[in-house]
Formats: C-alpha cells, structure tokens, sequence
C-alpha cells in the first residue's frame, strides 16, 4: 500500500548525481522516486513540491546499501519477529542506510529457518516509504569452516548441504540473495555452482581457502568475499589465500568493515590500492549493540561486552561491529584519501550492481528510488530520504 507523501524538491545543493556533480542543483521527488535531476538554473514549476532549502555545500548523495548487517538498536535479524525488522528499517535510516540485507548467522538450523522465514514474511508487508528496505537475506553460515569461525558458534557450524539451502530458500520465496560460505568444505564447490546457476551471490567467508582453493571457486562461480581480512588466513608471500585472491582475482569483489577495528587503516589503504573503488563494498557487520550504550549483549547465545567502539566475546574475538555506514563512508576518504565519488561507489553503486537492483536503486537518476542522503559539511548524515520519504532529519543544535 502506498500512502500519500508530498512530492518534495531539494534545492540549493551539490548533488552527486549519476552522471556528474552538479554545484548547484535541485533534485525532484514524487511517488516514491526521482522525477528530476538538474542545475538551479533549469529550475521551473516548483508550485505542487514542498521545498526543501539546504545550504550550498551540502551534498546530496545516493543511499547507502549495507549487504552484511546483522541488528542495531538493540534488535538482531536472528530474534525473528516483526518487531526486530521494524527497529531495523528504523533506526538504519539515521546512518544514511536505504535499503540492506538482512544477516543470519550460524546458530541451530531451527533458529536459523524461524529468521528467514520471518524476513520473507516481513518483505511482502514492508512499508513501502520512509524506512530502509529490506532487499533480501545474506546467510552468514552455518557453511563455513570451523576453522574460522570468529563469532559464529562453532558447535552449530556444518559442511555445505545443497538440499537443506534448497529447502531453506523454497521456505524464504527465493529472497536469500548471498550466501557466505567457505568454498574448501566439502560440498562447498556444488553450492557454489548451484547458487550461480541461480542468480545467488556466492560469497567467500569464514574460510581457510588456499589460493588454489579460492581459483576453483571462482571457476565455479563465486565472485564475492566477505569481510576481507577478517576470519580468513592473513596474506602470506607463499600462501596468498583468500586475501591475495581478492586482490589480484577482478573476478571478486570484496567486503570490508571500515571502523578502524576490524581492518586498521592501512591494510584499508592497502585494499584500496589493489582493488579501487569498484573491487569494494563497505558494510557495517553490525550487531544489535550498535546506536546503544556501551555493556553486555547477546549475539548468538554468546555474550558479547561492547566498549570504546569495539563488540568482542569473553576470550577477546571480535564479534560484529557497531559501526554506522555513514562513518565507514567517512573513515575510508580518510583513511585512503579517495574522493567522495569514489565512496560513493563503495558504498551505494557497487551493492546495487552486484545485488542487480542497479536499474532502481544506487545512484541518483531520473526513474530511481528516492533513496537520497544529505550530508553535511563534515560529510555528517544530515538527512535521509527513503523512496521519497523523509525517513531522519538531524536535529539541529
Ligand atoms: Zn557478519
């Protein structure tokens, strides 16, 4: 059902737009999308829109699309019910997130099933503007490799089951869209050429793939990694593994958690330097703890202790961030020193291509989603629209 919002024209800003930046330029929203992109000075019949006016430096910019993000705001995807969705097409809009994939993790398969078909049945009921959308399921496990388990509970990881992921994304109606699994496993390669053959997003994690192992999977469709670095084996000058793959291989694109904690700052410039701006996409792998004080939280049946920006277990591994995409956008200009485009592909053009939503969402473009940011001068989320409704506005003080 789609209520009635306002059409709306942002007015005054710099937007970045698909094909260029534009200094001074209005954007027009009516139902749900963009109508109009242009210079001030081709600005006519502004009567029917409620004017938005924003200081000239402003910046008007596509919304970001998180495809690893577990839970803000106290709420998780693995609490499975309606409520946790809503928290999360909620409170995500503040970060500058648009629309995401909402991330199970490893845990009992009941478990597991009870959050994906929860997700589904919130999909075919989501508000349809003024919240974050979500546009699928990642399956962070249980596929992976005991190995390098990280956070995932070791006792309920299993090797890749071609019929229990058929029986889970018959259950889901098709939307589990990226699967993170390690390649290694037996039965890891089937998967793979079965999620390919299926428009699936197979996706290198959680995984102590050599390179050898990593180039069969690749041969046999995956093309994606998740959070490079973390919970694979470190680059070694005679066992590149999953992370030399990544950066040689242009077949991968890679995820990477850009908080200054799961990756320091110059293996982020390292990346950068190897894969550029269109071989990244910046997630959150954010938990439930993330916009919360800091304290003790429950991830997986797992106590975790957040504190001074970091979430880890009792035995000190890293268990989820609780980092904002807004400031992974923020931290990688300045981490590597790219420019504000090129952040932008990182964060919104690169996930919509690669989740093939690119046609309605991750860019701003006439006939596009009104899914648009505002930041500030300090690159700050100063407001969000999600398909043409404003879903956050930054109270000023
Ligand atoms: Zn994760």
């Amino acid at each position: 059902m789609i209520k009635h919002v306002n059409p709306i024209l942002l007015k005054g800003i710099r937007v970045y737009s698909e094909k260029e930046m534009i200094k001074n330029g209005f954007i027009k929203i009516k139902d749900q999308k963009i109508i109009e992109i242009g210079s001030i000075d081709a600005l006519i019949d502004e009567d029917e829109f409620e004017v938005i006016e924003l200081p000239a430096y402003y910046k008007a910019i596509p919304g970001f699309i998180d495809v690893h993000i577990h839970g803000v705001n106290g709420a998780d995807t693995m609490d499975a019910t309606k409520e946790a969705l809503d928290t999360m097409v909620t409170a995500l809009p503040k970060e500058g997130t648009t629309s995401f994939l909402a991330t199970t993790m490893t845990q009992e398969g009941k478990q597991i099933e009870n959050a994906l078909k929860n997700v589904a049945q919130y999909i075919e009921k989501q508000p349809s503007q003024g919240k974050a959308e979500i546009l699928g399921l990642h399956l962070e496990g249980p596929f992976v490799n005991a190995k390098r388990a990280g956070a995932q509970p070791i006792q309920h990881i299993v090797d890749p089951d071609l019929a229990l992921f058929k029986e889970w994304q018959t259950m889901t109606n098709g939307n589990i869209k990226l699967v993170t699994l390690a390649p290694e496993r037996p039965g890891g390669l089937e998967m793979i050429r079965y999620l390919k053959e299926n428009g699936i997003i197979a996706s290198i994690g959680h995984s102590d793939a050599t390179y050898e192992e990593v180039g069969e999977a690749i041969e046999a469709g995956a093309n994606h990694v998740t959070h490079l670095f973390n919970q694979m084996r470190g680059l070694h000058h005679r066992e590149p593994g999953v992370v030399g793959a990544a950066f040689l291989r242009d077949e991968l694109i890679a995820e990477i958690i850009v908080d200054g904690v799961h990756v320091r700052p110059e293996m982020v410039e390292l990346a950068y330097k190897q894969k550029q701006s269109d071989g990244l996409i910046l997630i959150t792998d954010s938990m439930r703890a993330k916009c919360m004080k800091n304290g003790k939280y429950d991830l997986g049946g797992q106590e975790v202790t957040v504190q001074d920006g970091k979430a880890v277990l009792a035995d000190g591994t890293l268990a989820g961030s609780i980092l904002r995409l807004g400031q992974a956008v923020k931290n990688i200009v300045n981490y590597t020193g790219c420019s504000l485009e090129n952040a932008i592909e990182m964060a919104s053009v690169n996930p919509a291509k690669q989740l093939n939503v690119f046609e309605r969402k991750g860019s701003l473009a006439e006939g596009k989603d009104g899914d648009i940011v505002i930041l500030d001068k300090n690159l700050e989320v100063f407001m969000t629209f999600c398909r043409g409704e404003l879903a956050f506005k930054k109270e000023e003080n």
